[in-house]
């Protein structure tokens, strides 16, 4: 009989292990009753698998840990930054560069040079930093995307995508200048991880075209929301990754990017813009909250091994590795009739809480408490993607209560293998099976800004 399928594996061998420590469930009991049910709170060294975040928790590669090595620490105009300039040319095709300490810091920069008090600033889904660094500048943060997004069943396969009725209302309703750009997120991190499409963009952008309105992305996990058109879209199936998403920011004015993603360096991002004189504030203000804007809060090696790394994220075998991980391990918890957001998307598996656990309210923090029980059965340490990320109204004082109330499962990339995903897997499972004898948490302690970091919780 012919043998037909043909697997995907990782581009690479594993030179270097990092050893693990195992926990009994005693110790995990107590572990996370010190967190205040808050995985954000629990040391590092008691966790067994880390699904925490992809952020920054990536293993870099020889060549990027070479580049360490040529790290020039001079104060202004390392050798450094001009590679990293020349990477982000090369791949994403801006013209002007301004790195910083991570994505936050360009999404501080880009907010403060580009919204005025009262201005509205559309975005597909909010993310937790970017919707804050927005509303500090005096802006108010809306999201136009599209309403399939919200819907953890619908399996349309670019649930990141723009609603340009949503967008066409608010020109209508405040005017395009008080508009001063939209931010495009790809993939949409809180959505699951779902991609923007090309199609989407290119009708974005003759949109914002005819109102002079800016397109910025958050360019976060875009070899991610890459690989995902040429695999559903029309058209893009022979192109590569390294096509797609110069074909993406062409669309687009600028973009904030957090290299701890996609560009597989524990620290690091940056601004890049296209207009000079946007630039021109923003390398004056970065000075103030960064670093002189040929550094921007980095050392010299971070952007060198972060210019590596973007180059390796655009290779088609990398990524066709890193979502086949992530997919295998979506498929096996679709086996066992899991409840999770589908499609599944490109940095993680992110389960239904509302769900997987019906009988606990939202007020009482189902995502957060499933979380806590994951980790409390295997070791394995997720996070809460619901109604504590989501914060609460600045000007009501009530809860955001979003529709998706999600556990995220995020994978790192390159660290883990497929037994580890096994052994996730199973334990979701586990916990499923014990599912009604869960119960929900009353939050004791709320910090005033980004909760979701440091807030405590007790057993109701
Ligand atoms: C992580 C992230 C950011 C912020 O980047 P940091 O490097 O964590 O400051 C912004 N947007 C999205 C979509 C992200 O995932």
């Amino acid at each position: 009989m012919a043998l037909h399928k043909r697997s995907w594996a990782e581009p690479f061998k594993i030179k270097m292990v990092e050893l693990l420590k195992m926990t009994t469930p005693a110790q995990r009991q107590k572990a996370i009753k010190d967190a205040g049910y808050n995985t954000f709170l629990l040391k590092s060294e008691d966790v067994y698998i880390d699904l925490l975040t992809d952020s920054g928790t990536s293993a870099m590669s020889d060549q990027q840990w070479s580049g360490l090595m040529l790290g020039d620490e001079a104060y202004a105009g390392s050798k450094n930054f001009y590679n990293l300039e020349r990477a982000v040319k090369k791949y994403y095709g801006y013209t002007y560069l301004i790195p910083t300490h991570q994505g936050r810091g360009a999404e501080n920069i880009l907010s403060q040079v580009m919204i005025k008090k009262g201005d509205i600033v559309p975005g597909n889904m909010y993310f937790t930093t970017t919707r804050l660094h927005q509303e500090l500048a005096g802006g108010t943060f809306v999201d136009v995307i599209i309403d399939e997004a919200h819907d953890s069943e619908n399996l349309f396969p670019f649930k990141g995508n723009v609603d340009l009725n949503k967008v066409e209302a608010l020109i209508k309703k405040y005017g395009a200048k008080k508009i001063p750009y939209i931010c495009v997120a790809v993939t949409v991190n809180l959505a699951g991880g779902q991609p923007v499409s090309m199609e989407n963009l290119k009708q974005l952008r003759l949109l914002t075209n005819k109102h002079n309105i800016k397109i910025m992305l958050d360019m976060t996990r875009i070899a991610e929301n890459a690989y995902f058109i040429q695999q559903h879209e029309k058209g893009y199936a022979k192109k590569s990754i390294a096509a797609i998403v110069k074909e993406i920011c062409s669309y687009t004015d600028g973009a904030t990017f957090s290299g701890k993603k996609d560009a597989l360096v524990n620290i690091g991002g940056f601004l890049a813009v296209n207009d000079k004189h946007i630039y021109e504030e923003a390398s004056n203000l970065v000075v103030v909250y960064e670093g002189l804007h040929t550094y921007g809060g980095l050392a010299g090696r971070d952007m060198e091994a972060m210019a590596i790394g973007i180059a390796e994220s655009v290779q088609d075998e990398h990524m066709k590795a890193r979502i086949g991980q992530v997919k295998y391990l979506g498929d096996k918890m679709l086996e066992t009739g899991i409840p999770i957001v589908l499609p599944v998307g490109g940095h993680g598996i992110f389960i239904d809480a509302k769900r997987f656990l019906p009988h606990i309210k939202q007020e009482q923090f189902p995502a957060q408490v499933l979380a806590a029980e994951l980790y409390v059965d295997s070791g394995v340490r997720t996070m809460e993607r619901g109604i504590v990320s989501a914060g609460r109204n600045a000007k009501t004082g009530d809860h955001y209560y979003p529709k998706l109330e999600l556990v995220r499962l995020t994978i790192p990339r390159r660290v883990y293998t497929q037994a580890h995903m096994d052994v996730i897997a199973e334990s979701v499972e586990h916990v499923y099976e014990n599912r009604k004898k869960i119960k929900g948490l009353k939050m004791i302690y709320e910090p005033k800004y980004l909760r979701f970091f440091q807030a405590r919780f007790q057993k109701l």
